[in-house]
């Protein structure tokens, strides 16, 4: 079975037939500069339902500043960016609409330490989409159940490790049953034996049809989860492509070179 095969019995699966094939996230001609240094320089790329995009490049390329303009959190200078059929970059979008249909975990700093599991999980259900307290505590119980860490709902976040605590976060990314999820260096800050766990997380909601969109250094992962990556160098996409063709057979000595790193 191919995997456009399983992609579109995905699809169906999911209602996504009624979509027209419309990718999830759509950027076109993406600019942002800080202080007149332009760290995107015109990107433009998909990730389409059910896909896992590894948004790939070295430290200070533009990845998480990419992300960022993804989730409102920094403001285009150029370009558009769709989510569905919806344009975010519209001045007049509505944010905290935007914001629910995306979940999003940073590389750390992810949970209120004075707060419980629970609480952590259902925070923004409650005070951004203003969910009654008995629908968000269900969810996120549902959402703590299926990654075996109900258990946890009333420990607090330095009563778990690490990896735990990425888990929950990526939980409470999901409350909303968002229809992209961003994951910018999860795993950066961990010590490397929860690394795993926390792949295994990404890897399952893979499985379950949920579309991502991830920087990474973990090229192990990229290469055996992700359906294409992206490499960004000096604010443009140098390489668009499966792992197999960007990871393994590009013939473009700077790609070459960046990934030799790595092996
Ligand atoms: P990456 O996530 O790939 O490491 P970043 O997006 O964090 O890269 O950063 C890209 C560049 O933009 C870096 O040179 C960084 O210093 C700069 N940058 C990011 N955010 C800001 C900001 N808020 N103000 C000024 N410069 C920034
Ligand atoms: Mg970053």
């Amino acid at each position: 079975v191919t995997t456009d095969t399983k992609a579109a019995a995905k699809a169906a699966l999911a209602g996504g037939a009624t979509d027209g094939g419309r990718p999830v996230l759509r950027l076109n001609g993406v600019r942002k500069s800080f202080n007149g240094v332009e760290v995107l320089k015109g990107i433009s790329f998909d990730v389409n339902r059910h896909e896992v995009v590894a948004l790939l490049g070295p430290s200070g390329s533009g990845k998480s500043t990419l992300m960022k303009c993804v989730n409102l959190l920094e403001q285009v200078d150029d370009g558009q960016i769709w989510l569905g059929d919806t344009d975010i970059t519209d001045p007049r979008a509505d944010q905290d609409r935007i914001r629910a249909r995306i979940g999003v975990v940073f590389q750390q700093f992810n949970l209120f330490p004075h707060m419980t599991v629970l609480k952590n999980v259902t925070l923004a259900a409650r005070k951004v989409h203003h969910w009654p307290k008995d629908k968000a505590d269900a969810r996120a119980l549902e959402l703590l159940d299926r990654i075996g860490m109900r258990a946890k709902a009333g420990a607090y976040p330095d009563q778990l490790s690490g990896g735990q605590q990425q888990r929950v976060a990526i939980a409470r990314a999901l409350m909303t049953d968002p229809e992209l999820l961003l994951l910018d260096e999860i795993t950066s800050a961990l010590d490397p034996m929860l690394v795993g766990e926390v792949l295994t997380m990404v890897a399952e909601l893979k499985e379950q049809g949920t579309t991502i969109l991830m920087a990474t250094h973990e090229m192990g992962f990229a290469h055996d989860a992700a359906d294409r990556v992206v490499l960004l160098r000096g604010g443009v996409i140098a390489e668009n492509g499966t792992p197999r063709e960007v990871m393994d057979e590009s013939q473009d000595p700077a790609t070459r070179e960046f990934f030799s790193h790595f092996r």
